[in-house]
This record gives structure tokens, C-alpha cells and sequence, in this order.
């Protein structure tokens, strides 16, 4: 595993791209609506990307599982959507829906991945908590990773937030590490197992990571649909999603797509 070390040169660059995509992910949750549709949400992305000389990250991406390589922009999910939903113009959000988006893109050479779980209108308070949960798994990450710790010591800290909460962390899907590629070393589970214990990954400055808890409200089983792209979850109850770019500096780290 070849975890690569970016300079301060580098990570204002990592700095650059993530703020276009938070610029992109701030506007769509202020757009987000009963009656819009995800296909328009990804239109929305894609100017603002454009608009600041970026390039989209996900559009073109091919995946074994998959015919057709991902055709969008952004990835929406909708309620048991976990990950990988594919916008259209055709799927429009309901009051009582909970969307996941998430976005990257690439400027300048290098990449910034965020995402974010909203409420559409009205929801369920257990919906809400289902989003505020994971949300608090990724500031848990973010209060402490810093240089010195292990890594199955933030997820461990991650996934007891998602297991005090009665809530299930996904474990088919995992953050990374990123930077001149979208996925790079190391894979970053939200949960502790004993490959992990076994492979660590100690926490260095200048390691740039995409961290990025998934949360189901029922059961951690997942599948995939048959366009090879959008997973669901197996029970068909809410999952939310929520990712940060950061950087481990030396007083602990910095969000970059903040
Ligand atoms: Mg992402
Ligand atoms: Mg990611």
C-alpha cells in the first residue's frame, strides 16, 4: 500500500478543487425541493464546475458490475438509496424524501469528493436523526484524527456514534485516500475489523483522505440494482452518506471541502 504524502503546495491545491465542490453541494441543498429533479440538481453541478474551469469526476467512471458507464455528474441517492443513485431527469424528490449527493471534481490536476444527506420538505424525526447521526460520525473523524493516531482508532470512535444510536454502519463501501486521483491508498472503513487491526494505518501529516461514513437506519446489508450502479439497501429502510476531503496537518487536520 503506497499512502502518498502531499506537500503544503499540493494540499492548497486539494484546497481548491474541494471548494468548488462545496460551492456546487451548498448551492444544491439550497435548491432542494419537493418536485425537482435530480436530473436537474445535476445540471446544476455540472455549470458550476464548468463555470470555474473543473472537471466532473463521476461522469464516465466504469464499474464491472455496470453496462453503461456512470452517466452523471453527481450521484443521487433517494431514501434506500445508500450510494451510486444516478440522476435523472425523471426521478423527482417528494416531500418526506431524504437525498444523498455526492460530487467531486478535478482542477488543476487535483481532486476534491464531498457529500451531503438533506430532508426533501417535511421528514420523519427518525429520518432526521438517521442524517444527524452520520453527520456526527464525520465531525467525530474531524474533531480528531491528527497526526500519531491509528486510523481503527477514529473508526472505532465513528462506528460506536452509529451503534449508540441504534443505527447500522455500512460495510461494503469505505472512504480513501485522494489527491491527484479520486481513489487513492488507504481504504478507510467507518468500523473497526480485524483486517484492519491487522493492516493500520497510522496518520501522517500531509495525508489527504476522503472520509466518508454510510449509515442504515435498519440492517447493513446492501445489493446492488440491476443498472450495476445504485445501492440499495436489502431491508429497503433509509440510508444516509455524508463525506469530507481533509488533510492531516500538525495541529490535527483541515476540511477542504468546508
Ligand atoms: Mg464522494
Ligand atoms: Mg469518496
Amino acid at each position: 500500500m503506497a499512502i502518498t504524502l502531499k506537500s503544503g503546495r499540493e494540499i492548497e491545491k486539494l484546497r481548491r478543487a474541494g471548494a468548488v465542490v462545496a460551492k456546487a453541494l451548498s448551492k444544491l441543498q439550497e435548491v432542494v425541493r419537493p418536485g425537482i429533479s435530480t436530473g436537474e440538481l445535476d445540471d446544476l453541478a455540472t455549470q458550476i464546475a464548468t463555470e470555474a474551469g473543473a472537471a466532473t469526476l463521476f461522469k464516465g467512471v466504469t464499474s464491472p458490475y455496470a453496462r453503461q458507464p456512470f452517466p452523471g455528474a453527481i450521484c443521487s441517492s433517494v431514501n434506500e438509496q445508500v450510494v451510486h443513485g444516478i440522476p435523472s431527469k425523471g426521478v423527482k424528490l417528494n416531500n418526506g424524501d431524504i437525498l444523498s449527493v455526492d460530487f467531486g471534481v478535478k482542477l488543476d490536476g487535483y481532486c476534491g469528493d464531498s457529500a451531503f444527506t438533506v430532508g426533501v420538505g417535511e421528514i420523519t424525526a427518525e429520518k432526521q436523526r438517521l442524517i444527524d447521526v452520520t453527520r456526527s460520525m464525520l465531525d467525530t473523524a474531524i474533531d480528531i484524527c491528527k497526526p500519531g493516531l491509528k486510523w481503527s482508532e477514529v473508526a472505532g470512535q465513528m462506528e460506536q456514534v452509529a451503534k449508540s444510536a441504534g443505527f447500522a454502519v455500512v460495510t461494503d463501501f469505505v472512504g480513501h485516500g485522494i489527491g491527484t486521483e479520486m481513489h487513492e491508498d488507504p481504504k478507510l472503513p467507518n468500523f473497526v475489523s480485524r483486517e484492519l487491526l491487522r493492516n493500520d494505518i497510522l496518520l501522517k501529516e500531509g495525508m489527504v483522505l476522503a472520509v466518508e461514513p454510510m449509515v442504515n437506519m435498519g440492517g447493513k446489508a446492501v445489493k446492488v440494482l440491476k443498472d450495476g450502479w445504485t445501492v440499495v439497501t436489502r431491508d429497503g429502510k433509509s440510508s444516509a452518506h455524508w463525506e469530507h476531503t481533509i488533510a492531516i496537518i500538525n495541529s490535527g487536520c483541515n476540511v477542504l471541502t468546508a
